[in-house]
């Protein structure tokens, strides 16, 4: 088991508080559906991981999330995933989270998938939206949407920390964004000083 500090309970503030737009995303379809299909439980499921849930505290966190499932149900179908992903069953290989290249280069998602990254799988319009209703202004939106047409999501991915974080002046400055667990890192550093 790796020995976390990060509750199930703490999740919805962590994550809205410092993790990127790929791993916010999931998280509100997973509170608004109830439920995350493969790929998102995946990519979702090795960020908490890796940013310290432990597998018990990920076991109630799933558990809860999905309401609507029974406990038979639970178990039979997605226990032995999060367990796996723990390295506590199969190849007992304990997996680390995926990197910007693995996941904006990956399978894209399809309709009802929640995973991938939001600068290269959104459409132009979801995505402006998204920014819009993060309060981003004309000017920022503009911007971000520029350096995705020109292909360059991490870099899109950097400037939208760096406009989210303004508050921390030059400090918002922070090398370009290769994995969203240091996106995350480097939020919870701002907060810290
Ligand atoms: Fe997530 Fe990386 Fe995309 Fe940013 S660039 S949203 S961290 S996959």
């Amino acid at each position: 088991t790796s020995g976390g500090s990060v509750r199930a309970s703490d999740v919805d503030q962590l994550v809205r508080q410092h993790a990127p737009l790929c791993m916010s995303n999931m998280h509100t379809s997973l509170r608004a559906d109830k439920h995350l299909r493969h790929g998102g439980r995946m990519q979702y499921g090795l960020f908490l991981k890796a940013i310290g849930l432990s597998i018990e505290e990920a076991l109630i966190f799933w558990r809860t999330a999905f309401t609507n499932h029974t406990d038979d149900k639970f178990q039979k179908e997605y226990s032995y995933n999060i367990r796996h992903n723990y390295g506590l069953e199969g190849r007992r290989v304990s997996y680390a989270a995926y990197n910007c290249m693995k996941i904006i280069s990956g399978n894209p998602p399809s309709t009802g998938d929640h995973h991938g990254c939001p600068f290269r799988h959104f459409s132009q319009g979801n995505l402006e939206s998204k920014l819009y209703s993060e309060r981003l202004g004309a000017v920022q939106v503009n911007e971000i949407m520029n350096l995705v047409r020109d292909r360059h999501y991490q870099v899109a991915c950097t400037r939208y920390f760096e406009v989210t974080h303004s508050q921390y002046g030059e400090k918002s400055k922070i090398d370009t964004v290769e994995h969203p667990n240091q996106y995350y890192e480097a939020s919870k550093r701002l907060a810290k000083e």
